[in-house]
């Protein structure tokens, strides 16, 4: 952005009251209007922007809705320019035995900050993906076509236990759903009609490759966002996963997206003792096939900081940890990755073009 063009936003900015600037989002059903919040994002993005900040787009976070401070996360985007965020509830233990299969988390972030937060359905995970499947798939369908949310949550088909949960000692989320079984089959079918992007949790490793890339085949209009970009826990799992292979799965299909959370280059996978985020140099520096990888199709990876009811108050940690990636890379893929990728993947236009 040029000095004069950042100048006028600024002096736009300070002219309009923010309260009375901000859209009135919603109608008497709940469901939100996607072209106000649309309005809302693109001016706190360019409000950053004019800063000379570089805002992102954090497309994959989550949380327990009944203890998450929305406010304190609200603050901290604000201290550490982030621009929106994708926040999805996971459904927990206790409200799945009261039966609950929907959680309208997004609906109460909206109606506190309609410019930061994009609606999201919930986290496809135990006990809610594997207990009661479709009951949960019900709740998030309705909830999908009454558009209460532009992107479903993370469903995990493939799940080892984090980092964190083998430090607690919880194995139980050791999770084995068939990327091409009777859930997924449906979730992809979903995508490709509504044209509604959706996040995989789905771990690398020789034998799911090919289940996954028949699903991608058979569905080449659903839009899958893989979370965790080159996130290997076990190597000698995953010898055909390379920066060549994730560049032919690219160009096979266009629909498919990659995010970029993943851990430092210190982080260890404590099950296999092996620094799982592996586009990292030993020494720190970001290798080369990856960020070249990055660099020649950037409109098809993601900002995400992967936040989790466990480690929302590590907020700046994590944020500091993306930028760090982020700055690795050249100016326009940086800027692409950051937020213009997800603004197309959810807006179907350029950002900065069209009507916002
Ligand atoms: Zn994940």
């Amino acid at each position: 952005m040029n000095t004069i063009t950042r100048r006028r936003l600024i002096k736009t900015f300070c002219a309009l009251p923010l309260a009375a600037s901000l859209p009135r989002i919603g109608n008497a059903q709940g469901t939100p209007d996607f072209s106000q919040l649309k309005a809302g994002y693109a001016q706190r993005l360019k409000k950053i922007l004019a800063t000379g900040k570089l805002p992102y787009i954090d497309i994959e976070s989550s949380c327990n809705a009944s203890r998450v401070d929305v406010g304190a996360i609200a603050q901290s985007m604000d201290r550490l320019n982030i621009g929106l965020m994708a926040l999805s509830a996971d459904i927990g233990k206790d409200q799945f035995s009261k039966g609950i299969r929907f959680d309208n988390l997004s609906e109460r972030l909206l109606a506190s900050y309609p410019d930061r937060f994009i609606p999201v359905g919930n986290g496809g995970q135990p006990p809610a993906l594997t207990g009661a499947p479709n009951e949960f798939l019900d709740a998030q369908e309705v909830a999908a076509r009454k558009k209460q949310m532009m992107l479903l949550g993370e469903f995990e088909f493939r799940h080892y236990p984090s980092s964190r949960q083998v430090k607690r000692g919880e194995l139980d989320r050791d999770v084995r759903v068939p990327i091409d079984g009777p859930v997924a089959h449906r979730v992809f079918s979903l995508s490709e009609t509504m044209g509604m992007p959706f996040q995989i949790h789905y771990e690398v490793e020789d034998e799911l490759l090919a289940p996954l890339e028949r699903m991608l085949e058979g569905y080449p209009k659903a839009r899958v966002i893989w979370c965790h970009l080159a996130q290997v826990r076990y190597i000698e799992r995953a010898s055909h996963y390379t920066p060549a292979y994730v560049d032919s799965l690219v160009r096979r299909f266009p629909n498919l997206y990659f995010d970029t959370a993943f851990g430092d280059a210190s982080s260890i996978y404590p099950l296999s003792s092996q620094r799982h985020a592996r586009v990292w140099t030993a020494f720190g520096g970001l290798k080369d096939e990856w960020r070249d990888l990055i660099v020649a199709y950037p409109g098809r990876f993601l900002s995400a900081l992967d936040l989790g009811q466990d480690r929302l108050d590590r907020i700046a940690e994590y944020d500091q940890r993306h930028r760090d990636f982020l700055k690795r890379l050249p100016t326009e893929p940086q800027h692409q990755v950051a937020y213009r990728s997800a603004w197309s993947l959810l807006f179907g236009e350029d950002f900065g073009r069209g009507s916002n």
